[in-house]
């Protein structure tokens, strides 16, 4: 016997981002005015709306266990999404719904891989996606959508390293960090690769309803019967609805996925929070004009964001469509000096702006791109203005 630990837990990597914003907190708390870029939430209250139908359910005494899985008058609601925004069928008994997005992910990956399973992660990819699936027993397998494919992966590149083991693609879009969006043309490709080989695709659509310019969400299980069947879509509530604290996810599936997936949750958590789903049924049926107003909000910031950088020296950004973050290249900054230092990596980069310039982004090395940082646009245009402004201070000094 003795006293060792997990190596499935050994193996999971802290998080990068946590010592930004764990500098960002102390400066705060000397009183010292720092710019955080890093959140990856909206800043908007949740909708009032949505808050009353809570405290309703509270008053209501809903407050007790609810079937594992969800609420049947929040999954019928969850189905009339898909049906109407995501043109998916999915019936209530192939939705389940989970304790944030987060958690839909993890019963997805518990419920398809076998220890030694392969998973395709497209790089730049959102940070938890490699950990997720290794504490699943599944093997992270990256290919890099290079900024000239504005930071998207093709069919071709996933064939190229798919093998007997490869088990599922994950397909994030709107992205996060990149802000891209898959185009229809460019989803068809990757359907018709995953029903080729049979491998199932796990759709992250966290950020639906968040896409600018015209541009419209495509659900990669709306295609055709073959690819529904190999998808399992997530989605949840926190970021359209800036409800990221009440943690409401959920996927759409097979029925037989969605009943692996509900056994496994009903003996790790059980269900989600009553009070919480009673709230998403609401912000689902209810009114949607704070949504509406949100993503006008976004927009704006978005289109400022873009702007500003696109007038800085040594950084080069594309146009983010979707979600709301800017993803900054800084390979052309990598090679300058600050302070008679080079300045050589992105968390250096990162760790002179906190400590400098007051202004927290967030390097994106746990993303795959250890060249670019990533830049929340969820804040007042008057913060994103005078953060800017500081960024392009040290640009200015650097040599
Ligand atoms: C925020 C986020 C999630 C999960 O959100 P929850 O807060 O767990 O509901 C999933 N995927 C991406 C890409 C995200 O950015």
């Amino acid at each position: 016997m003795s006293l060792t630990l997990s190596e499935k837990a050994l193996a999971v990597k802290p998080s990068s981002t946590l010592a930004i914003t764990a500098k960002a907190k102390e400066l705060k708390e000397k009183g010292i005015d720092v710019v955080g870029f890093g959140a990856g939430e909206p800043d908007f209250n949740t909708p009032e709306n949505i808050c009353e139908a809570a405290i309703k359910a509270i008053n209501e005494g809903f407050t007790k266990y609810t079937p594992a899985s969800g609420i049947n008058e929040l999954k019928q609601a969850i189905s009339d999404k898909f049906k109407k925004f995501n043109n998916i069928d999915y019936k209530p008994s192939q939705i389940v719904i989970s304790n944030g997005g987060k958690h839909s992910l993890t019963n997805v990956f518990e419920a398809i891989l076998n220890p030694g399973d392969e998973v395709i992660i497209p790089a730049p990819y959102w940070l938890s996606y490699p950990e997720i699936v290794k504490l699943a027993g599944g093997v992270p397998v990256f290919v890099r959508g290079e900024k000239e494919q504005g930071y998207k992966i093709d069919a071709a590149q996933l064939q190229a390293v798919t093998t007997e083991k490869t088990k599922a693609i994950i397909l994030n879009t709107p992205s996060n960090p990149t802000g891209m969006i898959y185009s229809e043309s460019e989803l068809k490709e990757i359907a018709d690769y995953a029903i080729k080989n049979d491998v199932y695709v796990v759709a992250d659509e966290m950020y639906e309803y968040l896409v600018y310019n015209g541009e419209k969400h495509v659900s990669i299980a709306s295609f055709n019967e073959e690819i529904y069947k190999r998808t399992i879509t997530v989605s949840g509530l926190a970021k359209s609805y800036s409800m990221t604290g009440w943690r409401i996810g959920y996927t759409g599936s097979s029925e037989e996925i969605a009943k692996l997936m509900s056994s496994i949750q009903s003996h790790q958590t059980s269900n989600p929070n009553s009070i919480a789903q009673k709230a998403a049924v609401e912000a689902l049926t209810g009114d949607q004009s704070a949504v509406n107003m949100m993503l006008g909000e976004f927009d704006k910031r978005r289109k400022y964001m873009y702007d500003r950088f696109l007038e800085m020296p040594y950084v080069s950004v594309i146009e983010p469509l979707g979600a709301f973050y800017v993803f900054v290249d800084l390979s052309q900054l990598l090679d300058k000096t600050y302070k008679d230092e080079k300045i050589g990596s992105a968390a250096r980069v990162a760790s002179i702006l906190i400590n400098d310039y007051n202004v927290a982004v967030v390097p994106c090395a746990d993303f795959g791109f250890d060249d670019h940082i990533r830049l929340s646009y969820a804040i007042s245009v008057e913060q994103i203005d005078k953060g800017l402004t500081r960024i392009e201070k040290f640009l200015g000094d650097i040599k």
